[in-house]
């Protein structure tokens, strides 16, 4: 071989590797496969890179441990990840029944692409009950799409009992599952069929990173899913899975502190005289504490609550003077955020009036004692301004 061809062939992969914690991180998009034969066999071995190598398959199996489901699909986001799914189990001629407190590009999804193909996309109050929901659906609804809570506003929704009266009629059901981080909340076991999670918020954890998942409960699914991901041509890169891999080590360790921060960070602002109402399940009267009580193990960091009404210009004062909150969209990550929500809440299909400004916390990870300082600083502004 001449030089040309040794720089070529020298340096390539090596097997077997050492043995690492971690899977290693295998970048490829070729395969190479042992002989002739093994090319086109497609069923027992992965013949391209894009169907995902060591990194990948780690972090599906270990999703699939967290949310107790038959099979994960990997995308390049959140947002990826639940219009992946539902452009899986939907077609022509089928209606969704989303929660109108859903996310706001899901529901952008759904008005332009998927109307633009067919599908019929009605919306439904989060505070609807299974019967009511049931009543609501017609016989071309094909699936119910899920958010509980929804993430600015914190409704509840009695999740077992829907799953369970959708399934009996043949409908899916969708939960976008991100709030929980497939920790707090197993929605497959209460029925569920496909539960949707942005691994970018708590599971990657540090804001540095896009993914999203799908997981399904049953193994017709599975396949579902799975050419859905061929056929559109999702992949995600082996160092993110490897990033999502690592934040799934710490994802209970953090967030226990998220919750103890988030609970009494909420407790005390409950008893501010500047503050209205707060929507966190665990305080006593909080909505839907009851339903979370029952089916979740716990809270995550990100809740929100009302300010008294005030000056439209007292909001903007009380976030301007945070120094240690970031503002900024998103959520999971180990650093405190808030956002101001009344812009996002005008897109919904019911007016929702919570009888304040709408102000969302993500509670991160540092001391509670600093970040009530912070408010402090924050309300010092708002009075100001009100
Ligand atoms: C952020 C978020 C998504 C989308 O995740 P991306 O990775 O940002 O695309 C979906 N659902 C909820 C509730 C979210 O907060």
């Amino acid at each position: 071989m001449t030089e040309e061809t040794r720089l070529i062939h020298s340096g390539l992969a090596q097997t077997p590797l050492a043995r690492t914690v971690g899977p290693p991180i295998q970048r490829g998009s070729t395969v190479l496969l042992p002989n002739a034969a093994a090319l086109y066999d497609h069923e027992s071995q992965v013949t391209y890179g894009r169907q995902g190598l060591a990194a990948q398959s780690a972090l599906i199996e270990a999703l699939a441990e967290l949310e107790h489901a038959a099979g994960v699909t990997l995308y390049p986001s959140g947002l990826a990840a639940l219009t992946g799914a539902l452009l899986a189990v939907l077609k022509t001629g089928d209606e969704v029944m989303v929660v109108d407190t859903v996310y706001k590009p899901t529901r952008r999804f759904c008005d332009t692409v998927l109307r633009r193909f067919g599908v019929g996309v009605r919306y439904y109050p989060a505070s609807l009950d299974a019967a009511a929901l049931m009543e609501a659906c017609g016989p071309a609804t094909r699936l119910i799409v899920l958010e509980s809570p929804g993430s600015l506003s914190f409704e509840f929704q009695d999740v077992p009992a829907i799953a369970a009266a959708a399934r009996a009629r043949g409908m899916l059901t969708l939960i976008d599952n991100t709030w929980a981080a497939g920790l707090l909340f197993k929605p497959l076991d209460h029925g569920v069929d496909i539960s949707v999670q942005a691994l970018t918020k708590y599971v990657g954890g540090h804001s540095d990173v896009f993914m999203g998942s799908v997981a399904v409960r049953e193994d017709s699914l599975v396949r579902t899913l799975d050419d859905g991901v061929l056929n559109i041509g999702w992949a995600v890169s082996p160092d993110d899975a490897y990033q999502m891999l690592r934040g799934l080590r710490t994802l209970a360790t953090r967030m226990s502190r998220h919750d103890a921060s988030g609970r009494r960070i909420a407790t005390w602002l409950a008893g501010r005289d500047e503050v209205g109402q707060v929507l966190h399940p665990a305080l006593p009267d909080a909505p839907g504490g009851e339903i979370w009580r029952r089916d979740y193990s716990g809270a995550c960091g990100l809740f929100a609550f009302t300010l008294a009404p005030g000056r439209p210009k007292a909001t903007e004062a009380f976030l301007d003077a945070l120094e240690i909150f970031g503002l900024g969209f998103s959520w999971g990550g180990f650093e405190s955020l808030a956002i101001d929500c009344d812009p996002q809440l005008s897109g919904r299909g019911a007016p929702s009036d919570y009888g304040g400004p709408l102000v969302r916390l993500h509670v991160g990870l540092e001391d509670p004692e600093d970040l009530m300082a912070d408010l402090d600083r924050g309300f010092a502004a708002w009075r100001a301004a009100s």
